[in-house]
Parts: C-alpha cells; sequence; structure tokens
C-alpha cells in the first residue's frame, strides 16, 4: 500500500481536486491525506487571532469571506443538485460551527478547534467527489487515530493499532481518504502537526503500515537545489538521501515538514516528491542511499535568534554548557546552531515564546546578549566536510556578508551559516553558484 500526500495548492481549486482525483484513479492500493485547500489555514488562522484579541466582528468577516469561497468551490466541483445540497450542507455546518465559537472564552483548545476545519471541509468535499464520480473510496477520520504524546511525539503504537482497526473495516477498499496536519492530544482534545504538517502525517502513516512508499504531491517538481521562490536557477534534484533531505527540512526547505523525514528514515520507506500540475516529471527519490558528490542544496531559515551567554567564570569550568542547556529544556525549546569559546557561548533558536523567561534564567550564568531577525543559511551535500576546499568555496561565495555564527563538523552533510536575514537572498543565490 502507498501513502499519497497532497497538498494545499494541489487542491486549491475545484478544478485541482478533479485532477488528484483523475490521478489517485489507477486501482492501486492507497491512502490520501489531503490538506486544507491553499489559504484556508492561513486564513483559519487570522480568523482566531481576530476571536483572540475579541474582535469578533473582524472575525465574523473573515468567516463570511472564507464561507462565500467554499460556496463557490461546491458549485464548481459537482454536477448534481443532490451533491451540489451536500456540499452546501457540509459548508454551512463547519461555518455555523466556526462561528459558535465567537464566545468570551477562547482559549488555545478553540483556536486548534477552528484550525482543524480546512483538512475536515477538505477531505470531505474530496470523497464526495469521488462518490459523485463511482469512484470507490473510504474516508477515514484521522482525529480516530492520529495521536501525540505528552512530548508532542506521535503515539505511534497508538496510531499503528488504531488506523488498522480503521483500514480492516473495509478489508476490500483500495483507496482511503484521510485529513493531514490534524491529530489528538492525550486528553483527546483536537490537536496539530504544527504548519505544513500534512507531510509529517503522511510518514507517520506511511510508518505505520510499513507502506511501500510516501507520496509527497505539491506545486514543484521536486526538492530544488536552492527554494526556488529566491533562486531563479536552482534545479529539481533527482535524489536525495534521508539525511540530506531531513538537513534541508529541517534548514528551512519549505516543501518538506521539518520532522517529516524521520518516520520514513527508520522504516527505510523512500519517499517520492512529484508535482500534481506535471505529474510526468520525474520528482525526488529519496532513500537511504546518498547520489552524488559535493554541496547538492541550500535552504535558508528565518526568524532565528541568537543568544550569547559571556562569562569569565567559564574558563574550564566544568558543567557550564550543562547549565547552559538546562536553561533551554526548561522552556521545551529546541537549540539549532551552537558554537563556543572560552569565554562565551552562541546559542540559536527559531521559538521565541520564551525568549523572556530563557534570558532571565541564563543571566545567572553570565553576560546575555540577543539578536533577532537572524537567517540560517545552510549547504547540503553528502560527506562535504571530507572533500578538501569546500569549505574555502563557501566562505569565498559569502566574502560580502557578515557572518555571525558558523556550524562546521556536527554532521558530515551540512554547513550551517547565520547572517542577516536582510542578506538571504543574496547569500542564497552566491552559494546556489557553488553547486
Ligand atoms: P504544499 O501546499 O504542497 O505542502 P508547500 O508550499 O508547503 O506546498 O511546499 C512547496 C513549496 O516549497 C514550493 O512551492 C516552493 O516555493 C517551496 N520551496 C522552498 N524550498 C524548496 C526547495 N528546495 N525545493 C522545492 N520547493 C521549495
Ligand atoms: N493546512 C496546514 C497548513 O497550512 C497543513 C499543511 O498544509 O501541511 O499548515
Ligand atoms: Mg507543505
Amino acid at each position: 500500500m502507498k501513502v499519497l500526500k497532497f497538498g494545499g495548492t494541489s487542491i486549491g481549486t475545484a478544478d485541482r481536486m478533479k485532477n488528484v482525483a483523475s490521478l489517485i484513479n489507477n486501482g492501486e492500493e492507497k491512502i490520501v491525506i489531503l490538506s486544507a485547500m491553499s489559504g484556508t489555514t492561513n486564513m483559519l488562522y487570522k480568523i482566531s487571532e481576530e476571536l483572540e484579541n475579541k474582535e469578533s466582528q473582524n472575525a465574523n468577516k473573515f468567516v463570511d469571506q472564507l464561507e462565500e469561497n467554499y460556496r463557490k468551490v461546491v458549485q464548481e466541483l459537482f454536477t448534481s443538485p443532490e451533491f451540489n445540497n451536500r456540499g452546501l450542507e457540509l459548508i454551512k455546518y463547519h461555518f455555523n460551527y466556526i462561528r459558535s465559537f465567537m464566545i468570551d472564552i477562547f482559549t488555545i483548545k478553540e483556536k486548534r478547534t477552528i484550525l482543524a476545519q480546512g483538512e475536515l471541509i477538505s477531505s470531505v468535499l474530496f470523497y464526495n467527489y469521488l462518490l459523485e464520480n463511482n469512484m470507490e473510496s473510504k474516508l477515514i477520520p484521522a482525529l480516530n487515530f492520529m495521536r501525540i504524546d505528552n512530548n508532542l511525539e506521535p503515539d505511534n503504537y497508538y496510531i499503528k493499532e488504531n488506523l488498522n482497526r480503521e483500514l480492516k473495516q473495509y478489508p476490500d477498499c483500495k483507496t482511503f481518504i484521510t485529513q493531514g496536519y490534524i491529530c489528538r492530544n492525550m486528553f483527546g482534545e483536537i490537536e496539530n502537526l504544527k504548519r505544513g504538517g500534512s507531510d509529517y502525517s503522511a510518514s507517520i502513516i506511511g510508518r505505520a503500515i510499513n507502506a511501500e512508499e510516501i507520496q509527497i504531491w505539491t506545486d514543484v517538481s521536486g526538492f530544488y537545489s536552492g527554494d526556488p521562490r529566491y533562486v531563479n536557477n536552482a534545479k529539481p534534484l533527482p535524489r536525495l538521501s534521508f539525511d540530506e533531505a531531513a538537513e534541508l527540512a529541517y534548514f528551512g526547505a519549505k516543501i518538506l515538514h521539518p520532522s517529516s523525514v524521520l518516520p520514513a528514515k527508520l522504516a527505510n520507506i523512500q519517499v517520492r516528491l512529484k508535482n500534481t500540475l506535471k505529474p510526468g516529471d520525474p520528482g525526488t527519490l529519496i532513500t537511504s542511499k546518498s547520489f552524488g558528490k559535493g554541496i547538492k542544496a541550500t535552504a535558508a531559515k528565518d526568524g532565528i535568534t541568537a543568544i550569547k551567554i559571556k562569562s569569565g567564570r567559564m574558563l574550564l569550568a566544568y558543567g557550564f554548557i550543562r547549565k547552559v542547556f538546562e536553561v533551554f529544556e526548561r522552556y521545551k525549546t529546541s537549540i539549532d546552531m551552537t558554537t563556543t569559546s572560552e569565554i562565551a557561548v552562541s546559542i540559536t533558536i527559531d521559538d521565541k515564546t520564551y525568549l523572556k523567561g530563557i534570558v532571565n534564567d541564563l543571566q545567572l550564568y553570565g553576560n546575555v546578549e540577543v539578536n533577532e531577525n537572524m537567517t540560517i543559511v545552510c549547504v547540503v551535500g553528502d560527506n562535504i566536510l571530507e572533500q578538501k576546499g569546500y569549505i574555502n568555496k563557501v566562505f569565498d561565495a559569502l566574502e560580502n556578508f557578515s557572518i555571525r555564527m558558523i556550524s562546521y563538523g556536527g554532521s558530515r552533510h551540512n554547513i550551517s551559516i547565520l547572517i542577516n536575514s536582510e542578506d538571504k537572498k543574496e547569500a542564497l543565490i552566491a552559494l546556489n553558484n557553488l553547486i
């Protein structure tokens, strides 16, 4: 059985949904994972932010707008009055449900429930389109089997058991439809796998059923050697290893959710990236093997905060780094890069939620300096550290930019460099010239 995930743009209009329906109509056994239609999750964020700020009039305006868009989608998607009505009823139900959250006490729980509506709507619309067109399939609700644990990690045992129970209900069915992104937490409340999380759903589900292949269908023809939005001459890469893809995704390549490679790697399931608009293009195949030498691709991660802790007492002091790291652990904030010298340690984080508390606690150990709005650019390739001269080329390419930190040697596949965000585009172009 294969797992096929279609992202927001792949199902962004009624016509695109129809196109996906014809792509999957081939008799192969598969689980199809759908994101929300493009723009929906952003809009649901806006609605919930307005509700958090008690701006229910603004929220209402956005809800009306979004509902109107969906009413049009329904009219374009279905032909028969019966399915058209069904679609309109579905839209009415979900948008009235969202309106029911215009209440005085609006918490993170209500927000997450609102954010889940995008995937719940797109999957049921798509399922009904298949029904109307006599394409055999079953809808299995992700909220019945996707669960994260106390550490916000997938509860793999629970997922496997419950997903298999769902699948076994329909032994003759070849095509299952489910939602990406959404899940429950250990209290049974609606949660999600963070922005772009449908890719992660796909690999968690792929691992749970030991899929033959995990396919990520999107709006570009595979993993490019650089972010195609910034680097004009970037090219799709035919092959990448799990480690290379994971580094690129973690360091900002939006095409894959940062956590989505690991479950596939652990289960050794190949991941194929494909373009829904150009299904004949070869795309990118990600496996345990690496092909080709040298720098293969670049990526960039914005919104990075660098924190430097400087202390005279650090010199030869046992346990200093441990104490510093414990502060980040206490605030459940993961560290991206670190560099140390005799008297200082620099650390980067991308989640600023607890920055104030972190800085407060670190001040116990020394002088703390914070730089926000930084970007990590990274170059990734197989064993690049072992290839003589590569670091010189990287430095030469970046000669016109001021470099705040470098991480070299932490991974054999990656060299990461912290720069000011305003230099990102030019730095990516310069680094891509090395490929
Ligand atoms: P989906 O809605 O299908 O999940 P995303 O927008 O999340 O799609 O991811 C696809 C987008 O990722 C592309 O349109 C492209 O702009 C962006 N992207 C960033 N870096 C890369 C890269 N290295 N290769 C391909 N796409 C990239
Ligand atoms: N709909 C969610 C988002 O926009 C998940 C996804 O698209 O992968 O972040
Ligand atoms: Mg995505």
